[in-house]
């Protein structure tokens, strides 16, 4: 509905004032081929992400994750980001970035580098997948706290994630990110296994921040220091983000509400991209900005965390 709503303004109307929040649109794969994570978002073409990027270079300048941080005037400009660490990251988007001159950062899960093991919701999409198959329709929407049946289910069905993992390579290598980052790409962390934060203690949203940091300056020299929840930042107390700070863990954070303006300091919100029911980024992004308008006119335009 706010997609037909936004059509009689333009973008630049849609974008316009100085408080309109930095444009920080996110992806996680591009492909062109039937791919199971299609159950947790849209898996977008080679073409539409072609066009997606060609469409954001008319409109915005794209800059690095060090101007994002600098303090620099921002406005009509975007930073692009990548969660996960997938495969197809390497293989497909990197090279289209590089030959567009499109910085990026790429947030990955430390536990699933070089295929060592299966983000939960994947294993969801892939015996969802599995399922079809067979003809049964299913929606596996297990959190973290469920892993435990859906590697039952995996073993009662004859799947084995080991043998999945080395088959299909999900994931990208460690030797592959070293490369993004010779590339010029910043790699960041998205917590070490990409559990609901919403489902954790203080304590525990803290130890996946700080490992996840940890296993980043051990393995990375980013220039800035870059934490994206996995999922949402809802549910994250304002004590986490005060030890983020406290401890110096990241230099910026990022959640995922939208185009919303944010209270916390270093912290952003970005827009989920693969979303179905919008044919174009310009439709996705009129309507966001035009949602975001809206609710500045009745002081709704501030990401909530509770
Ligand atoms: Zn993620």
């Amino acid at each position: 509905m706010i997609s037909l709503a936004a059509r009689p303004f333009s973008l630049a109307q849609l974008s316009a004032g100085d408080d309109v929040p930095v444009l920080l649109p996110f992806y996680h794969l591009v492909s062109d081929h039937d791919h199971p994570f299609q159950y947790n978002y849209r898996v977008l073409s080679t073409k539409r992400f072609r066009e997606d990027l060609d469409f954001l270079l008319a409109y915005f300048e794209p800059i690095t994750l060090e101007e994002l941080h600098s303090g620099m005037n921002l406005k009509n400009c975007f930073h692009l980001s990548f969660d996960d660490g997938l495969r197809q990251c390497f293989d497909v988007i990197a090279p289209i970035l590089k030959e567009k001159g499109v910085p990026a950062t790429f947030f990955v899960n430390p536990a699933f580098v070089d295929n060592h093991d299966l983000f939960h919701r994947y294993k969801a999409a892939v015996l969802n997948q599995f399922f079809a198959k067979k003809g049964v329709m299913s929606d596996l929407q297990n959190t973290y706290a469920d892993l435990m049946s859906l590697d039952q289910m995996a073993e009662d069905v004859g799947l084995d994630w080991q043998e999945y993992l080395q088959k299909e390579n999900p994931y990208m290598t460690l030797e592959q990110l070293s490369q993004l980052e010779r590339d010029g790409f910043t790699i960041g962390a998205h917590s070490w296994d990409h559990p609901e934060f919403w489902l954790l203690d203080e304590a525990s949203q803290l130890d996946e921040i700080r490992e996840s940091m940890e296993w980043l300056g051990a393995n990375f020299s980013p220039k800035i220091k870059a934490f994206a929840f996995p999922f949402t930042d809802f549910g994250v107390s304002p004590f986490v983000f005060d030890a983020i700070r406290r401890e110096r863990l990241c230099d910026l954070t990022f959640g995922t509400a939208g185009i919303k303006f944010e209270k916390e300091t270093r912290h952003h919100q970005r827009l989920p991209m693969e979303r179905a029911g919008y044919k174009t980024a310009r439709d996705l992004l009129k309507a966001e900005y035009l949602s975001y308008q809206l609710k500045r006119l009745v002081d709704q335009h501030v990401a909530k965390r509770e």
